[in-house]
């Protein structure tokens, strides 16, 4: 899997949403939450800078904050945003503003780096949740008092995770492992080792 792929399926937004001219997109919110949230693509005019402003200095707030309908505009709003799902808004909007076919082809040329910041934000935010599922599966078998060669279920975890139980933002499915062994994700299996 390259980035450009993990990118375009991150994306989410396809050749009818761009012929729309908005996109409903599911959000999650820094306490797990979720909102759907309308962006709407702008003027023509804008559409240059802000991808320019955007790949310099990754600033998602500048790209998302003028293609967000009304109640989301808010610094309360987006500082309420999990960081990836921001990432995930961003290159949304971006794919809103310039199509599904001129994207692929800006990124084909080269002009990757909002995609890139997409996949290192979900990658993170993936490699942290599987660090999370580790811990539930400890504390899970500490609790419960597991040997090391049982393996919980997700509904087994529910009641140790916090903030519900955890999706990949790059749409990978988790699997648990035993109680010796890690959790792992089917897109970012490079993660799998830590960091
Ligand atoms: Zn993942």
């Amino acid at each position: 899997m390259n980035i450009v792929e993990l990118g375009l399926r991150a994306l989410g937004v396809t050749d009818a949403d761009v012929q729309n001219g908005f996109k409903d997109a599911e959000v999650q919110l820094q306490d797990g939450s979720k909102r759907t949230v309308r962006l709407s693509a702008v003027a023509p005019s804008l559409r240059e800078p802000l991808l320019r402003r955007y790949a310099t200095t990754g600033d998602t707030r500048t790209v998302v904050r003028p293609m967000l309908s009304g109640e989301f505009t808010t610094d309360d709003f987006l500082d309420s945003l999990a960081p990836w799902s921001l990432a995930q808004l961003s290159t949304a909007a971006v794919g809103l503003c310039f199509g599904v076919e001129q994207l692929r082809s800006l990124v084909n040329h080269g002009a990757r780096m909002f995609l890139e910041e997409t996949a290192q934000s979900e990658r993170r935010a993936c490699a942290n949740q599987l660090q999370m599922l580790d811990q539930a599966t400890q504390q899970w078998a500490f609790e419960k008092g597991k040997r090391a060669s049982d393996a919980p279920t997700m509904l087994d975890l529910a009641e140790f995770l916090f903030g519900g139980i955890p999706h990949c933002p790059s749409g990978g499915s988790y699997s648990l492992s035993r109680v010796d062994g890690h959790p792992h994700c089917s897109v970012h299996t490079e993660s799998q080792t830590g960091n």
